[in-house]
């Protein structure tokens, strides 16, 4: 949960020509900085005009950056990925991956790595808000089991650090045929009706390359410079405060006697104290301490390390304990919406898209569930199964949930720090469960029901089955008795389920799927060859009969369902994934 980015770090100086606003479809092909054939090309050795083909160029090396790889190369497109630094970040940072994010990681076939990398308690946080830091416990907000979403999931949490997931996900990106390219930054682009032109530069050598995609992913933070090249405003609060991040090592085993694992690291556990939090890092021993800079304390008191220790002793009621402080630094903690997440061929995700407070630990968790809604939209309209039009439901889509979460994190840093902030805007908090498979896409890449309310939110535990919701986690046994969920039916492409008479869909399906090229299997859940449900629960939780049928999307949303049996198989489906996929009619 600590972020070593310096405060008032500004954005790396990317600068856009003049095309690079235009929407491809109307923009000019226009040359600017990283046009082909400039002297910084030459003088790398590239030849003139011969920039470097990549279909998808993503910048930043970070959740959003790493996971859209993965997603786009588990999809048949290998992009090049390109980080400023000279590896993935190895400090101190977010800990905890969300139920929806395992789905995720176990779809990118990351999450047995990213459990290994978790906490001996592997799936069980302790977060507490505390008088002392040795106690008494004033209110647990997250413990135990009560955190478990195995009722609508098959997951648990992940424990790891947000260090030792990018690691995970650089490897697998790699696994599958990404470029990574570290030490490099994007120095400026262009784009035209047909591509992007990027102009990158190796920060340790200054050799500079031209880079030619058709698609760029902005995944470059929160002071994301590709999209301040863009003109592309955000909305919301701003900058609502700043913390002091201090990272420490000291013996806490005394007071922290009261939550096994607390001290030995084996458990995460964070005690809000006052206007403090205090973490435990992986490391036993290490401590990260945040504390909300107001007003009545004089700017950069913490400097002097006396004053700082004093004050971390006071703020959680410590006395007599050697505190061996390793780092310092702030960070401002922002709320923001990109107004767009497109902007012709470049494409926004993770904070770049969406910052929000870090209390409620859904900033990383976010960037990388964008990675898989946009990789194989991104990924099918390179590949020509989708229209381009298809990309512009990552805006329809991602925006309005990121809108609430950031609102919903506000609320939380309200609630646990930072009190003198609420107003009368301040959000009602939901469920856990409800904001992480509760989300129903409001428009996009579906085929809306016409008496949809357009609720952007449902409860998971009583699914609607409507196109735009998650689809339903129902456990189900296989013929030959070993347990199976509707969850693990679904891989990486469309999947159709139907009821227990729904054979007459597979064929049809089958056969609309080949003739546009998409990949798609499917399962009839309570037929004597397929998996089992109990008690109807999948006509229930699907809103479909026994001979219905529902066409889950490569990123488990529900894109269409037929209630009934089929009037034309192979046409209603061919409809439906038309519709998705933004194609022309048949
Ligand atoms: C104090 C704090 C605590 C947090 N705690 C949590 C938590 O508990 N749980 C949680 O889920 N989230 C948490 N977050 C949020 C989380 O860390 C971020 O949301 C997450 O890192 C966003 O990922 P990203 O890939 O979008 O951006 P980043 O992680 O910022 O990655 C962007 C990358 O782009 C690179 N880059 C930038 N410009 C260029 C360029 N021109 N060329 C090449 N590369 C470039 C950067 O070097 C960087 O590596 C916390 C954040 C803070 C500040």
């Amino acid at each position: 949960m600590v972020d070593n980015t310096p405060r008032n770090h500004g954005p790396a100086p990317v600068a856009a020509g003049p095309a690079a606003t235009g929407n491809a479809e109307t923009g000019n092909a226009e040359t600017g900085r990283a046009a082909p054939g400039n002297a910084a090309e030459e003088a790398a050795g590239q030849a003139p005009g011969q920039a470097e083909q990549t279909d998808v160029l993503v910048v930043g090396a970070g959740p959003g950056g790493l996971s859209t790889a993965v997603f786009l190369a588990l999809n048949g497109v290998a992009p090049l990925v390109v980080e400023r630094h000279p590896s993935t970040s190895q400090a101190v940072k977010a800990t905890g991956q969300y139920p929806h994010t395992m789905e995720a990681l176990e779809i990118a076939g990351a999450a047995q790595a990213v459990r290994d990398r978790s906490r001996a308690f592997r799936s069980d946080f302790h977060m507490v808000v505390a008088k002392t830091l040795a106690g008494p416990v004033l209110r647990t907000l997250m413990s135990g089991r009560e955190l478990s979403m195995r009722h609508v999931s098959p997951q648990d949490w992940g424990t790891a650090s947000q260090s030792g997931v990018e690691a995970v996900l650089a490897d697998r990106a790699a696994e599958l045929g990404a470029r990574l390219r570290f030490s490099t930054r994007l120095v400026s682009f262009t784009q035209d009706d047909d591509g992007v032109t990027a102009l990158t530069e190796n920060t340790a050598t200054g050799e500079r390359r031209t880079v030619r995609a058709r698609y760029l992913v902005a995944a470059d933070g929160w002071r994301s410079a590709v999209r301040e090249a863009l003109s592309v405003p955000t909305r919301g609060r701003g900058v609502v405060g700043t913390v002091l991040r201090v990272l420490f090592r000291a013996d806490l085993t005394g007071p922290l006697a009261h939550t096994e694992g607390a001290a030995d690291a084996r458990r995460f556990t964070a005690l809000h104290i006052g206007r403090s939090v205090l973490f435990n890092t992986e490391i036993p021993g290490l401590y990260g301490y945040f504390r909300n800079l107001t007003p009545e304390l004089p700017e950069g008191w913490w400097k002097d390390r006396a004053t700082l220790e004093k004050q971390v002793e006071q703020d959680l009621g410590i006395s007599g304990i050697p505190l061996e402080i390793e780092e310092t630094g702030e960070t401002d903690i922002a709320c923001g919406v990109a107004e767009r997440f497109r902007a012709g061929r470049v494409l926004l995700v993770g904070d770049a898209a969406h910052v929000m407070p870090p209390t409620g630990g859904m900033g990383g968790n976010t960037a990388y569930l964008d990675g898989l809604y946009l990789g194989w939209k991104l990924a099918a309209v390179v590949r020509g199964t989708a229209g381009d039009a298809l990309l512009d439901s990552h805006d329809a889509e991602r925006r309005p949930y990121a809108e609430s979460l950031v609102e919903q994190q506000f609320a939380n840093l309200v609630d646990r720090i930072s009190p003198e902030l609420a107003d009368d805007q301040l959000a009602a908090p939901l469920p856990p469960p409800v904001i992480a498979f509760g989300y129903r896409v409001p428009d996009g890449a579906i085929v809306r029901e016409p008496d949809d309310d357009g609720e952007l939110f449902e409860n998971p535990a009583a699914p609607t089955g409507r196109p735009g919701s998650h689809a339903p986690y129902l456990p189900l046994v296989r013929p030959d008795g070993t347990d199976t969920s509707t969850t693990a039916l679904l891989g990486h492409g469309f999947t159709l389920l139907t009821g227990a008479k729904g054979a007459d869909w597979a064929e049809g399906a089958a056969d609309a799927a080949a003739a546009l090229g998409v990949t798609l299997t499917s399962h009839a859940v309570g037929s004597p060859d397929g998996p089992a449900d109990r008690d109807g629960a999948f006509t229930a939780a699907y809103g479909v009969g026994d001979r219905g049928a529902v066409l889950v999307r490569p990123d488990r949303f529900i894109a269409w369902r037929s209630p009934e049996a089929p009037q034309d198989a192979r046409s209603e489906i061919d409809r439906a994934l038309r519709t998705v996929l933004h194609r022309p009619a048949a």
